[in-house]
């Protein structure tokens, strides 16, 4: 198979492209290194990945025309459509900027693969779509209507977009909806991220809220069987379909307990700071995977601890000889 993976050089992307590659497809990752954080994280995630079946573009998931030029040639049979603006806060901060990359660029996407007759699309949707929702675990089928942040907002678009394209040229779409990722190369905006950095340059843990608010953490090689489970459905289908569907590690921990295991994992004793909770975050993530389970065999396996050892060795091998990206 040969594969188009949009922010291939990002975190997910990054793991995504590495599995497809050790599974022995090939590869085409478009990416612009967009600069909310350091292109070293993302060459490193990326760097020696087999030239002879892995390409990178670099161009903006917006430039329809360059990437119609680019991927004509290329004989695509996917899409995973990963390239976007991530993050919460920071939508709140740049309303704008996110609506172009995660709307406007999907639109794009979409596009290309339509003109280019590339029969299936997967999306990186996220959990947040799923905003207040007090209905837990959440399901496919919740009301998804009432988004509290401008990224939210804009996966849910993307979804809607997907939906048309499906509709109208028989794509068939998968709208995956990630549960807070972690693992290795994850970007430096994310908590455990962050907690890492402040634990690695002796400040306090800045924890938003009273610790009790609850994520469904999920451990990006856990995630990234989850696409390739959805690329192989996608694929060995004689008709298309739209589905959307839930990629989410199936437990939740509360903030605390997660404070508590990024300083075991990184054998640092963390200190407290307590701030008031952000505005546009949710205060319980948790998905319900039972139609990842039916539909794809999706089981996720990586419990917590296990994967924040992974990702505190990983940290501390990364800073150790670069200093500390700021907190
Ligand atoms: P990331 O920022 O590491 O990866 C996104 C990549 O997209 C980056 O490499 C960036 O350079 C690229 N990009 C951004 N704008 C672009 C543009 N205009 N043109 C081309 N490339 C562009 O983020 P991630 O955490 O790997 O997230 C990947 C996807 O998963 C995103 O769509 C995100 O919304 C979704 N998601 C992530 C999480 C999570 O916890 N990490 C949770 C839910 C959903």
């Amino acid at each position: 198979m040969h594969v188009c993976v949009t922010g291939g050089a990002g975190f997910i992307g990054g793991h995504l492209c590495r599995r497809l590659l050790n599974e022995g497809h090939r590869v085409t990752a478009v990416d612009n290194f967009d600069p909310f954080y350091p292109r070293a994280i993302k060459e490193e995630g990326i760097e020696d990945f087999p030239r002879e079946r892995f390409t990178l573009i670099e161009a903006d998931i917006g430039d329809t025309d360059a990437l119609l030029h680019a991927l004509h040639a290329r004989s695509v049979d996917a899409i995973v459509h990963l390239a976007a603006r991530a993050g919460v806060r920071p939508s709140i901060e740049a309303p704008m900027a996110y609506e172009e990359t995660n709307v406007g660029g999907t639109q794009s996407m979409l596009e290309v693969a339509q003109k280019l007759g590339i029969d299936t699309f997967i999306y990186g949707s996220s959990s947040s779509v799923y905003g207040t929702n007090d209905t837990v675990p959440f399901a496919e089928a919740d009301p998804v209507g009432e988004p509290i942040s401008p990224y939210a907002a804009t996966k849910r678009s993307g979804e809607l977009l997907a939906h048309t394209f499906h509709h109208l040229y028989g794509l068939t779409v998968h709208c995956l909806r990630f549960f807070t990722v972690y693992g290795p190369c994850q970007r430096p905006d994310q908590a455990i991220h962050r907690f890492a950095r402040q634990l690695l340059t002796d400040q306090p843990i800045t924890m938003y809220g009273d610790g009790t608010s609850r994520r469904d953490y999920t451990y990006v090689a856990d995630i990234v069987d989850g696409i390739v489970r959805s690329l192989r459905r996608a694929k060995n289908r004689d008709a298309p379909e739209y589905e959307i569907i839930n990629l989410g590690g199936s437990e939740t921990t509360q903030l605390k307990d997660l404070i508590a295991g990024i300083g075991e994992a990184m054998g640092i004793s963390p200190e407290i700071k307590q701030l008031p909770t952000q505005p546009g975050d949710v205060e319980r993530t948790y998905a319900d995977i039972s139609k990842a389970q039916e539909l794809l065999g999706y089981a996720p396996d990586t419990p917590i601890d296990e994967g924040l050892q992974k990702f505190a060795d990983w940290v501390k091998d990364y800073y150790a000889d670069r200093p500390v990206l700021e907190v």
